[in-house]
């Protein structure tokens, strides 16, 4: 049987970097990765059969825990009927349905293939409303890895070097506007300056993609009401933040009403699903019913939504297990708190319910800038002592932790006693 390297070396001669989505490769901890052979529960289990407690949880969608029955068998279930059909069926007016019932800011939602997909699309249904073209995003948010969002960007462009992309034209990124995190007062002076320009804010209303960064009191509501005075639109991403911190997402969770919002990663149950929808008025635009064009050939893929609504209808149907998430954080964030606490270590660590990173640096960090004084190699240095304690953490300093409701107090303990057993307590 082939071990992790020797899949590696296969990899790498056929697919750029031996990867599909950059982060996966570990360049940033100066490993090879642990290729995957299946996983169960809050367990991962790599092709050489070694099991890892998993904090990546595909980066957010497992939320259920990996290989969850009633996903898996809805799954089953829809491929007995065939794989796609290119014409409407039943399962996107469920999911659409049952999103729209449960979620009072999003009145129509249209179903693409990727979080990606979702922000291109939502950015471009706000500038078709308002007429306008500039954008205002923040440093170190995330969006996917569309032309005009390719800026001052988190997740994977933070570590591998790249600022931005090249490939992107400047006339792609030249309407798009860098506002700070945590401080609306640097998005009114963007107002300011370009005044009935700009169409929209798309914020990541928790910071995920520079590690964890929450925001702070009043952020959201202040960004809600710029919007307001300046005829623009507010995009909340919660790709990561949908049907986590809250069914109804940070909107939810922190009780702002933005006019669209993007989902993507939770919403399609390990298929890959993304959705934009919000206020109808805005949403009516969305062709064929109006002039914003945007379609998908194989969107609302009736496996994908079978998989999506299992997942989605678990979580409303379980109200409880969005206060066992927030448990579950405290208990593992809170706990890594003390431990830094108690060995006097120069880290900082952040949460949010189920979401949280450790970053090593002694800086609070509220920001793009603050989040880039961590040390990388600190982080690396930790990222494979972990590792080799059957800890599988995300391979990067700027990506979140998730718990999913798998996860237990055993597996909890495990953890904190190798994050006590690595910092010396
Ligand atoms: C992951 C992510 C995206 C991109 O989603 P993909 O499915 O990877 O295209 C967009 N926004 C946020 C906040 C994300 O975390």
């Amino acid at each position: 049987m082939m071990n992790s390297r020797e899949w590696m070396e296969r990899a790498v001669t056929r697919i750029p970097g031996g990867v599909n989505s950059p982060v996966r490769a570990w360049n940033n901890v100066g490993m090879t990765p642990k290729f995957i052979d299946r996983a169960d529960g809050p367990y991962i289990y790599d092709v050489e059969g070694n099991k890892y407690i998993d904090y990546i949880c595909s980066w957010g969608p497992m939320i259920l825990g990996h290989n969850n029955s009633e996903v898996r068998e809805a799954v089953i279930d829809a491929c007995g009927k065939g794989l796609s059909y290119g014409a409407p069926t039943p399962g996107e007016v469920d999911i659409a349905e049952f999103i729209c019932s449960h979620i009072p800011h999003v009145e129509m939602i249209r179903m693409v293939n990727s979080g990606t997909e979702a922000v291109m699309s939502a950015i471009r249904i706000a500038r078709g409303f308002t007429g306008r073209s500039k954008i205002v995003k923040f440093a170190g948010n995330y969006h996917g890895h569309s032309d005009a969002l390719l800026v001052d960007a988190g997740s994977g462009l933070m570590t591998q070097g790249i600022p931005g992309s090249a490939g992107v034209p400047e006339g792609c990124t030249k309407d798009t506007l860098s506002a700070v995190y945590n401080d609306a007062n640097s998005v009114a002076a963007l107002f300011e300056a370009n005044k009935g320009e700009i169409a929209c804010v798309i914020v990541e209303p928790v910071g995920a993609n520079m590690g964890v960064v929450p925001p702070k009191d009043g952020f959201l509501q202040t960004l809600r009401k710029l919007c307001d005075e300046n005829g623009a639109l507010l995009i909340f991403d919660e790709v990561i933040t949908g049907f986590r911190l809250a069914f109804g997402g940070a909107a939810e969770y922190f009780g702002v009403c933005p006019d669209l919002v993007t989902y993507g990663k939770i919403i399609g149950g390990g298929m890959p699903v993304g959705a934009y929808g919000g206020r109808k008025d805005v949403m009516k635009l969305v062709a064929p019913l109006g002039p914003v064009y945007q379609a998908g050939t194989l969107s609302g893929n009736p496996v994908a939504m079978a998989a999506g609504y299992a997942q989605l209808t678990l979580l409303k149907s379980n109200p409880s297990f969005y206060r066992q998430l927030t448990e579950k954080g405290e208990k593992l964030y809170g706990g890594m708190e003390e431990i830094l606490k108690k060995n006097s270590v120069k880290a900082t660590i952040n949460y949010i319910g189920s979401l949280g990173s450790v970053f090593f640096t002694e800086k609070k960090v509220e920001n793009y800038e603050d989040a880039k004084t961590s040390d990388t190699a600190a982080f690396a240095d930790y990222f494979r002592f972990m590792l080799e304690q059957g800890i599988h953490l995300a391979p990067s300093q700027f990506e979140a932790m998730f718990l999913s409701v798998a996860h237990t107090d055993a597996e909890i303990q495990q953890t904190l006693d190798s994050f006590s057993g690595y910092f010396g307590g």
